[in-house]
């Protein structure tokens, strides 16, 4: 078999990223296997959105390597556009089309991208709602839904591509209390599911449950990576564990 089927889905190596004369990522190594669910957590400005933009090169970098499945990340055109149909992301302000449906939202990527037709996407959206629990709300605007509902339509619209990796970036961040972990809940049966994820959240319940490995940033460097049993119990820098002192 060659790397593409065996090796990490997702490398970086020693990857660097400016912003100007701020150095944003410092050497970054990290790699996630298939199937594999990451969990980064770190102090605000440490290069969290940063790492997960670089890996879908909505941020390009200034040295270092990123291989996606394989093969090293395209640099503009058709190739890079099929690398980015396959990795999902998933913001903390859930960037719904307010104009369109919730179906219409799931729908729009598979018809217009994967050259998918209306009633196959339609079929398959309505499948991908009924999976995260809001098939009844399909044909309503964003708008007439709760924040954790959007958020859902939002996860169910990156999984209507077939991607082989979804990217969090601090998902239930801009959620009501009440509607974080219904929202955490799509994304446990997710991981159990097999997919291959990299969550920038602090949701401590949801690394425990679902993360293979926490991957701790600060100041653009990974300082610590440790199972969650592990880096939440018994840090090993003193940097974690007064950030953890912090948010816990
Ligand atoms: P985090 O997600 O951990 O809060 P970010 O990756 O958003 O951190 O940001 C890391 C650093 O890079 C911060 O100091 C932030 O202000 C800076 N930064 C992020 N995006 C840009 C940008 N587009 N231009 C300039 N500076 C940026
Ligand atoms: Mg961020």
């Amino acid at each position: 078999m060659t790397d593409t089927e065996t090796g990490p889905l997702v490398r970086l190596e020693r990857v660097n990223k400016h912003f100007g004369s701020l150095h944003v990522l410092k050497d970054i190594d990290l790699s996630l296997r298939r199937g594999e669910v990451v969990v980064v957590v770190g102090p605000s400005g440490s290069g969290k959105s940063t790492l997960c933009r670089v890996i879908n090169r909505l941020e390009t970098i200034d040295s270092g390597t990123i291989t996606f499945d394989g093969q090293e990340l395209p640099a503009e055109g058709k190739a890079l556009a099929k690398v980015r149909s396959e990795i999902g992301m998933v913001f903390q302000s859930f960037n719904l089309f307010s104009h369109m449906t919730i179906l219409e939202n799931v729908t729009l990527g598979p018809i217009k991208v994967k050259g998918v037709s209306r009633q196959e996407a339609e079929r398959r959206g309505l499948e991908l709602l009924a999976r995260v629990g809001i098939a009844d709300q399909a044909h309503k605007y964003p708008a007439q839904l709760s924040g954790g509902q959007q958020q859902r339509t939002a996860i169910a619209r990156a999984l209507a591509m077939d991607p082989k990796m979804i990217l969090f970036d601090e998902p239930t961040s801009a959620l009501d209390p009440e509607m974080v972990q219904e929202v955490l809940d799509v994304m446990i049966e997710l991981a159990r599911d097999g997919m291959t994820m990299l969550v920038v959240t602090h949701e401590m319940g949801f690394a425990r449950r679902a993360a293979n490995r926490v991957v701790f940033m600060a100041d653009g460097q990974i300082v610590e990576e440790a199972p969650p049993a592990e880096f939440f119990t018994n840090p090993a820098t003193e940097r974690a564990r007064d950030f953890l002192s912090k948010i816990l």
